[in-house]
């Protein structure tokens, strides 16, 4: 069997009175696109945190590209390439001063000048390169960010939220980058809240929540494997009450629309459409949805994404 990218074993972090992760395990294989979702507070920071060496675990094991990243610290670091959440630094050096130095610090000579300059092309940086960094606007920032976590091509690149608050366009040059680089074999691992990226780009999924894996599979058996589909139902008048076994299967109602969960096995339309009838509710229209991963995230964790 290959050596996963990323190993986690039966991780425990505690931080004073707080148990951020308890017993999280789970592999990611080389060369796919892993997300690691949860809500706030679930432990996913902390989890990217200690794989990056900046926190250490209380318990467990975190190896990249076989490396123990307590043990392997150097090792592991040239695997790893974290895009980190937010703008940490303000630095007199240029962009392309900062590139150079930050891939010397990798043992990276004038081989790698080529990919620096890729590097400063792809993300629209070339106007910019002689630039001083705290001058740089925040967007700016965030590239040369995109660019120091890459510059040593690791074989793990982990994206930390990449997209919160990034516009449209910038967006669309890191998806472009980071398609590009697992095209080319290098794993991924994105944690996000917009679970609609995630859908679409990641192969498998963790869905961590109070410290502990909930779900993990590849996204597709995740939303497959959940046992509901949804009901949209038109009210006529808002204000009905509404008979129990309605009132059981309740999500929301919003203005007139009316979303009812329905176990695939358990539940019948018709039997709740006798429901209404008999309870003499009317409606003016009605649809049934399937679920994504946002409706299968919040039944696992109970919260809203975001
Ligand atoms: P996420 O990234 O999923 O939002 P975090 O890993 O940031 O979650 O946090 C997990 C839990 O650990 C939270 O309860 C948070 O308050 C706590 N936590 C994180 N970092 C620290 C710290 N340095 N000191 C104390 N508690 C922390």
């Amino acid at each position: 069997m290959t050596m996963p990218a990323v190993f986690i074993s039966d991780i425990y972090k505690k931080f004073l009175n707080v148990q951020a992760l308890s017993g999280v395990s789970f592999e990611i294989g080389q060369g796919s696109f892993f997300g690691l979702l949860g809500p706030n507070g679930a432990g996913k920071s902390t989890l990217i945190n200690i794989m990056a060496g900046l926190t250490r675990a209380s318990q467990g094991t975190i190896q990249v590209m076989g490396n123990d990243v307590s043990k392997d610290w150097r090792k592991t670091r040239f695997a790893l390439g974290v895009v980190p959440q937010e703008l940490v630094y303000d630095s007199f050096f240029t962009v392309h001063e900062m590139l150079k130095l930050q891939s010397g610090y990798f043992g990276l000579g004038a081989s790698n000048r080529a990919w620096i300059d890729e590097l400063i092309e792809t993300l629209d940086l070339t106007d910019k390169s002689d630039e001083i960094l705290y001058r740089l606007s925040g967007g700016m920032k965030r590239r040369v960010l995109i660019a120091q976590a890459l510059v040593h091509k690791p074989q793990v690149v982990v994206l930390d939220e990449p997209t919160a608050g990034v516009d449209v366009e910038l967006r669309r040059v890191l998806w472009d980058l980071t398609k590009r680089l697992h095209k080319e074999g290098h794993t991924i691992l994105l944690t996000t809240h917009y679970l609609e990226e995630a859908e679409a780009l990641c192969e498998r999924i963790a869905i961590l929540d109070q410290g502990k894996v909930v779900a993990l599979d590849s996204t597709k058996a995740i939303v497959e494997q959940f046992p509901y589909r949804f009901l949209c139902i038109n009210l006529k008048d808002s204000s009905v009450k509404l008979p129990d076994v309605i009132q059981e299967k309740t999500v929301s109602l919003k203005g007139s629309e009316l979303t009812l969960r329905l176990h695939r096995k358990e539940d019948r339309i018709a039997d709740l459409l006798e429901a209404f009838y008999a309870a003499n509710i009317s409606f003016t229209d009605l649809r049934t949805y399937e679920p994504g991963l946002e409706e299968v995230f919040v039944a696992l964790t109970g919260k809203k994404n975001g």
